[in-house]
């Protein structure tokens, strides 16, 4: 096995990294080089064995993967039935290979093997909880002016009575199941053969210490479950897809570490009256013709309350109005609101109204070159010249 332990990289000569030609190039060379008919050393066909080897495997990309990954490509490659001893004859650089193979089988889980030990101790450190995501409704005037809103949560807290441990009155023993080691060794059979994995402990989760006797307030989990209603403020000028952190109300921690965090992801309702466009505010509104022909001062809504609106005289269908400042107010920024006015003809008119609109008609077809002033002045009425 001493053998298997020779680099295939090294054998053919090549950087780990070669390219499938550099490493044909070099195995011919080689296999020139090393022919038994050619080369008269002792180890003449040894040699020229190992290079075909090594090429079989190099030139497969397949089997070349596997070598990278396991350092082998022979499934029956160490069948280890004497658990982690039999790593022992690879000594020096033949451990690599080897971690590389238990990380990716076994995770952070696996220890014990020769003061490698990379993730033994990570288990039993103070992990802060997962962070929990909600999705969460405000009205469109709370996104606009901020607002304090009531949020239920539900989260776990360390037990108050027995301090996270679980134990009545706090008194613990060792755990049976692992006879206080906080850790538990399993043979597990792989394609390596029989081996050796070591785990957390899941009764003690790795402490070693279980409780004497449970806790009664949290019947031994060392957590209470808590339903609470939370004051949350939401910043004025809030846009959907942002998210609020309410610290500490997210998923338990793990082995004393804190909760994790609550996102609120907010969605903004939209309203039957106002649009937001960024920081702006935009609405529709809707004028009479002759408000749009004389002009006008009219009340429009604004996010802060109505507001008046002059509209000038000779206002076109779709012309659109900004009011300066009434739009979102953010801590950088302050919107304006723009209004879009619509003009309403009428569909009905009293006989009054019918003919002073003909008489308008009239008097603009007798004067054609200034159609509009003489419409207002009639209206207004003003001195025709
Ligand atoms: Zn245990
Ligand atoms: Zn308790």
């Amino acid at each position: 096995m001493a053998d298997q332990q020779k680099d295939l990289y090294d054998i053919l000569e090549v950087s780990r990294t070669a390219t499938q030609e550099e490493i044909k190039k070099s195995y011919k060379r080689l296999a020139k080089k090393y022919h038994p008919d050619i080369y008269k050393g002792d180890d003449a066909e040894d040699r020229f064995k190992e290079i075909n080897a090594a090429y079989e495997v190099l030139s497969d990309e397949q089997k070349r993967a596997a070598y990278d990954r396991y350092g082998t490509t022979d499934p029956n490659f160490g069948s280890f039935d004497g658990g982690f001893g039999g790593f022992g004859g690879f000594g020096g650089s033949g451990m690599d290979p080897f971690e590389d193979i238990l990380r990716s089988m076994f995770g952070g889980a696996t220890s014990g093997f020769g003061g490698s030990g990379y993730s033994s101790r990570a288990n039993t450190s103070p992990i802060k909880g997962e962070n929990v995501v909600r999705n969460w409704d405000i009205s469109f005037m709370d996104a606009i002016h901020g607002a304090t809103i009531k949020v239920p949560v539900d989260y776990e807290e360390p037990c108050e009575h027995c301090h996270r441990t679980g134990a009545k009155d706090g008194k613990m023993k060792t755990c049976p199941h692992c006879n206080g080691r906080g850790r538990i060794v399993e043979t597990v059979s792989t394609f390596l053969g029989a081996m050796r994995q070591e785990s957390v402990c899941p009764d003690c989760g790795g402490s070693g210490q279980v409780p004497e006797e449970a806790c009664d307030a949290c019947h031994g989990e060392g957590y209470e479950y808590r339903h609470t209603e939370l004051n949350v403020k939401i910043p004025q000028g809030i846009k959907t897809g942002t998210q609020v952190r309410i610290p500490g109300k997210g998923g338990r921690g793990y082995n004393g570490g804190p909760n994790g965090d609550l996102y609120l992801n907010i969605n903004v309702l939209s309203d039957p009256t106002f649009k937001r466009r960024g920081d702006d505010i935009a609405i529709e509104t809707t004028i009479s013709a002759l408000d749009a022909i004389l002009g006008a001062t009219i009340k429009v809504p604004t996010v802060f309350g109505e507001d008046n609106l002059e509209i000038k005289a000779g206002t076109q269908p779709g012309q659109r109005y900004r009011m300066k400042g009434k739009g979102v107010v953010t801590s950088r920024h302050t919107g304006d609101q723009f209004v879009t006015v619509n003009v309403e003809i009428p569909t009905k008119l009293s006989e009054r109204e019918r003919d002073l609109y003909t008489e308008i008609r009239d008097h603009v077809a007798a004067q054609p070159e200034k159609p509009f002033e003489k419409i207002k002045d009639f209206f207004t009425g003003r001195k025709q010249d």
